[in-house]
C-alpha cells in the first residue's frame, strides 16, 4: 500500500484536483481503519509522526489550555517520551510533577494517585499513564486510573503505544481523554502515530502552519506512512478476532519457563503482576546486558536491554530501577518480544541459544 502510494499517488491531499482528492480519500481510509481499531470516531484520531510526538501533543498541548494548572501526575516507569519531556519542562521551571510510585511488580500505588488526586485536583493539568509497560509489559488498570482522574475532574492522558494492536481497546467506553498511539508497534511503519482526542477536549497545536487535521497539527501528511498506518490497523483488527492471541499468549510463558528452569537464578521482572502476552524481561544476575546482547545478536537472536546505549556501557534500566529490582539484576535484564508472527519454532531455536549464552557469561564471571 506504502508503494503505491510513493509510486502513483504522490499528489498533495490538500489540491483540489482529482489525483489530491484520491490521496485525501486514501487517508480518509486510514483514519477510518485506526478509528476501528481503537473504538473511536475518525474525527477524534490526529496523525503525527509518532508516539513522541502524539504524547508531546496531548503533554504540553495540555499544559498550554491550562495555563492555571501547573502540576501533572506520572511515574518514574513511563516511556523516556513521557520521561524526558516532563523532567525538560521541570528543568525549566514550567511545571512540577509529582511522579507516582511503583511495587517491585511495576503496578502503581492506585492509593497515592488518589492521595495526590485528592489533595491537588484543581492544580493538576493532566495524569498521564502508560497502559502496558515497554519494558515488562506490565499493565496498569487504566478504567480504575480513569475514573479517579475523572471522579475529581482531571484530564486523563494513557500512552497505549504497546497496547493497541495487541489487545482489544475500545476507547469509546473508558474513562480517557487522550491516547497516544504509533503504527511501528503493530506492524506498521515508522514515523507515524496519533493521538486521540475524546470530542470536547482541546489541546493547543504544536505544529502551526496549514489547517491540516482540522488546525490540531499543521503540515501536509506524511501520505504513504498514514496509509500504511491504516492497513496495519485493518490487519491488526482482524487478528484480534481470530484465536490466535490464544496461540502466541502461552508461547511467551514458555519461553520464560524453560530458561527459568535451566537458569534458576534468572528473575521474570514485573513477572507477579498482569502483563501483555508479548513482552518479557528477565534478569540474569551479576552480568552485563551489553554482553549478552551482542552475544545473542551474533546468533540471530535480537533482544534489548531498556536503556540506550551511552558511551558503550549500557546504564540499568530507570524503569527497573523505579520498581526497586536490585541494580546487579538491572544491569543483567533484557527485553524479549514476542509478535503476532512468532512460532514454536522461534521459541525452540532461541531458548538453547539464550541459556548457551547466559551459561557461558556466568563462567567469564568473577567469583
Ligand atoms: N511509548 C511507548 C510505551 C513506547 O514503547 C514507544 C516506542 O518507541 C513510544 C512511546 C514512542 O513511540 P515512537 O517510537 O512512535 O515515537
Amino acid at each position: 500500500a506504502m508503494a503505491t502510494m510513493l509510486r502513483d499517488d504522490w499528489a498533495n491531499p490538500s489540491s483540489v484536483h482529482r489525483a489530491g482528492q484520491n490521496v485525501r480519500h486514501r487517508i480518509d481510509l486510514a483514519r477510518e481503519a485506526v478509528g476501528d481499531l481503537v473504538g473511536c470516531r475518525d474525527r477524534e484520531l490526529v496523525f503525527t509522526s509518532g508516539g513522541t510526538e502524539a504524547i508531546n501533543l496531548a503533554i504540553r498541548g495540555s499544559l498550554t489550555v491550562a495555563p492555571e494548572r501547573r502540576l501533572v501526575v506520572s511515574s518514574r516507569l513511563e516511556h523516556s517520551a513521557v520521561r524526558g519531556t516532563l523532567d525538560r519542562l521541570v528543568e525549566r521551571g514550567e511545571i512540577k510533577v509529582h511522579w507516582i510510585g511503583a511495587d517491585l511488580a511495576g503496578r502503581l500505588d492506585l492509593d497515592e494517585l488518589d492521595d495526590v488526586l485528592d489533595a491537588h485536583a484543581e492544580e493538576i493539568a493532566l495524569v498521564t499513564l502508560l497502559w502496558a509497560n515497554n519494558e515488562t509489559g506490565v499493565v496498569q488498570p487504566i478504567e480504575r486510573i480513569g475514573a479517579a482522574c475523572h471522579a475529581r475532574g482531571v484530564r486523563f492522558h494513557v500512552d497505549a503505544v504497546q497496547c493497541v494492536g495487541k489487545r482489544p481497546v475500545t476507547v469509546r467506553d473508558l474513562p480517557i481523554d487522550l491516547m497516544s498511539i504509533s503504527a511501528h508497534k503493530l506492524h506498521g511503519p515508522k514515523g507515524v502515530g496519533a493521538l486521540y482526542l475524546r470530542r470536547g477536549v482541546r489541546v493547543e497545536p504544536l505544529i502551526t502552519g496549514g489547517p491540516q487535521e482540522r488546525e490540531r497539527r499543521g503540515g501536509t501528511e506524511n501520505a504513504p506512512g498514514i496509509v500504511g498506518f491504516g492497513v496495519a490497523a485493518t490487519e491488526a483488527k482482524a487478528w484480534l478476532a481470530t484465536s490466535d492471541v490464544d496461540r502466541v499468549g502461552p508461547l511467551r510463558d514458555e519461553f520464560e519457563r524453560r530458561i527459568v528452569e535451566a537458569l534458576p537464578d534468572t528473575s521474570v521482572n514485573g513477572g507477579d503482576a498482569e502483563r501483555l502476552w508479548n513482552t518479557t524481561n528477565l534478569g540474569f544476575p551479576r552480568l552485563e546486558a551489553e554482553a549478552i546482547l551482542l552475544s545473542l545478536s551474533e546468533r540471530g537472536v535480537s533482544a534489548s536491554a531498556g536503556a540506550a546505549c551511552s558511551s558503550g556501557s549500557l546504564d540499568p534500566s530507570p524503569v527497573l530501577l523505579a520498581m526497586g529490582i536490585d541494580p546487579r539484576v538491572a544491569h543483567g535484564s533484557i527485553r524479549f518480544s514476542l509478535s503476532r508472527e512468532t512460532t514454536h519454532a522461534d521459541i525452540d531455536g532461541a531458548v538453547p541459544l539464550v541459556i548457551d549464552v547466559v551459561s557461558r557469561l556466568k563462567a567469564l564471571r568473577p567469583p
